[in-house]
């Protein structure tokens, strides 16, 4: 049955299904809607508990869908001070990872993945290492919203996987900025990208509001190459045309990520380099240089390094010292492994993650690879 006078569930959705359900039983169309309000305004994800629903539409929900509303199941968590990492199996096969951040000043951020690794390639990140399992769907991506325990403030497609080069990453926004559904201000939804071109403009089309990041990590673009293969299909140059012309449009900012590491892009030559690029684009005031010390992880090449807070501090008066607005990102959570470029889904430090795995039968933790089957 099609479903009308709904609050638009996406199609081929679980909220679609479930809102199809509901009508087809016979049941009338406000049984939807205090479902949704049990989950986005009660934080009830148990069907069993939404005693807003009569419980014959309870038990009709639990036996078609499971016990819950998501349908990726949390494995095990792992905390630090500031970053709580959630290792989720996904329903159609791989497990991923959210990190939920807590800055200083009380706000929070949750970091989303988007795929089951990633085919991208890119030198200096552990999802890289991982290969494309495949694209997660948006039921998939914002699960990992409903099951972080807390709502965040804000949200991060910084997670695993490249979001441009997965199509349901655009729908999984639609839900979340979807007032019905998540409502995130689509200012606090960050889309962090190496530069997936056709992604970014379909992305900007669609949701203009949202913040975009690119990643830089170097001004050369035969180093860059290095660092990021996709350079070969996509030019930064190209990229930043589009972004520059997006904030010169929108007057909003927008962010270039650069991924520091020792003794590779870090030189006052990249610095200087750089910022003769940022300078070249129409409104470089409003293209903010965001600098990342690199993080090393498990099977990135041994020659990374993550640079002194010296020489990225150096990095950034360069820079500054040019005109360029430049930040330097907060890390949280290097020590579990939760900070950019180190998620892969396969670290051992996960509390009851040996047993999970043991339970499984999982031959990846026979070969120390929990991220490298799905
Ligand atoms: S940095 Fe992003 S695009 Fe590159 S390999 Fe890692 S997840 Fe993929």
């Amino acid at each position: 049955m099609v479903v009308h006078h709904l609050p638009n569930p996406p199609p081929r959705s679980r909220y679609h299904a479930v809102a199809d359900a509901i009508a087809d039983a016979g049941f009338p169309a406000y049984r939807y809607r205090q479902l949704l309000h049990a989950v986005f305004h009660r934080a009830v994800l148990d069907f069993a508990s939404m005693h807003e629903l009569p419980i014959r539409l309870r038990d009709l929900l639990t036996a078609r869908f499971g016990p819950r509303i998501t349908a990726v199941e949390p494995l095990a968590t792992q905390r630090s001070p500031r970053a709580t990492k959630t290792l989720l199996a996904a329903p159609r096969g791989g497990r991923i990872e959210s990190v939920l951040l807590s800055y200083p000043a009380g706000w929070s951020s949750l970091c989303l993945s988007s795929q089951v690794g990633c085919g991208l390639g890119c030198t200096f990140c552990a999802t890289g290492t991982m290969g494309l399992r495949r694209n997660l769907d948006a039921d998939e991506i914002t699960d990992q919203v409903l099951l972080a325990g807390a709502r965040p403030d804000s949200v991060a497609f910084m997670g695993m996987g490249e979001p441009l080069a997965n199509p349901h990453t655009l729908t999984a926004i639609d839900l979340l900025v979807d007032p019905a559904y998540f409502g995130f201000s689509p200012r606090r939804i960050t889309v962090s990208t190496v530069g997936f071109l056709p992604g970014m403009r379909r992305l900007l089309d669609r949701h203009p509001g949202v913040v975009p990041t690119v990643s830089v990590h170097s001004p050369y673009p035969d180093q860059r190459r290095e660092l990021i293969p996709l350079e070969d299909r996509y030019p930064l140059a190209e990229c930043l045309d589009v972004l520059d012309e997006h904030a010169a449009h929108s007057n909003r900012r927008v962010y270039l990520a650069y991924l520091l590491i020792d003794g590779v892009n870090d030189s006052t030559a990249h610095a200087d380099a750089l910022a003769r690029q940022i300078l070249g684009y129409r409104r470089p005031d409003l293209l903010v240089l965001s600098v990342i010390p690199f993080n090393p992880a498990p099977g990135l090449p041994a020659d990374y390094s993550t640079p002194s807070a010296e020489a990225t501090t150096a990095f950034l008066r360069r820079v500054r010292s040019r005109g360029i607005r430049a930040v330097r990102r907060n890390q949280f959570g290097a020590d579990i492994d939760a900070a950019c470029g180190q998620l892969a889904a396969r670290r051992p430090g996960f509390v009851g993650v040996e047993e999970i795995l043991r339970a499984d039968g999982d031959p990846r933790r026979r070969r120390g690879d929990a991220a490298s089957s799905g």
